[in-house]
Formats: C-alpha cells, sequence, structure tokens
C-alpha cells in the first residue's frame, strides 16, 4: 500500500483547498435585498443552486486528481443565486433603480 502514503496526504490538502475556497466564496457573498424578476418575491437570503453533478465530482476525483479538482472549483464558481419562492436565477438587487421599479410593479399588480 505504497500508493496510500502520498494519495492521503494529497487527498487531504486537496479537501482543505477545496473547502477554503468555498468558504472564501460564501464570505463575498453579498446581503443586498434582491427581488426576482420572474415572480417579483424579495428576498435578503436567496437560495443557490450549484452547477454540475456531486457524481460527475466523485468519479473525476478518483480517476484523476486534477481534472476533479478543477470540477469542483467551477461548480464552486459559478453557484447561482435562485428565488426561494420560484427558484429561477432571475435575481436583481432591489436597491437600484430597476429593482425599485420592479417592485414597484409587483406591489402594483396585488393590489
Ligand atoms: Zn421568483
Amino acid at each position: 500500500m505504497e500508493v496510500l502514503r502520498w494519495l492521503i496526504p494529497l487527498l487531504a490538502v486537496v479537501a482543505i483547498f477545496v473547502m477554503g475556497a468555498r468558504a472564501v466564496l460564501s464570505l463575498s457573498r453579498s446581503e443586498e435585498s434582491l427581488i426576482c424578476t420572474t415572480c417579483g418575491a424579495q428576498t435578503d437570503t436567496p437560495h443557490t443552486k450549484t452547477r454540475g453533478s456531486v457524481v460527475i465530482e466523485v468519479v473525476l476525483w478518483f480517476a484523476l486528481i486534477i481534472p476533479g479538482l478543477l470540477y469542483s472549483l467551477w461548480r464552486q464558481s459559478t453557484r447561482q443565486k435562485v428565488c426561494p419562492a420560484c427558484g429561477n436565477a432571475t435575481l436583481i438587487v432591489a436597491n437600484t433603480p430597476d429593482g425599485r421599479k420592479l417592485a414597484e410593479q409587483f406591489s402594483g399588480r396585488k393590489r
């Protein structure tokens, strides 16, 4: 089991790297109020949707380390904010001229 001697520390390093990248990305996430252009729902806590699949990620990791690493980074960097109400990735910042106009439109529609 000579292979395990370097494989386990390598996997540990990579796991720490991926966790770090994830932490950095979540720190840079803004806490602005967002409005959905599809349904008009407003939220401060959008859901996130990660592209790609966990299965492919795991297969790549087991087959080859580098593509697995790149795939993990791609998935983390392409995470999208999605509307908690309708699930569309059509959220814009509410505190902008467009966002305010949209909020007015949607609140006017309800009345
Ligand atoms: Zn929506």
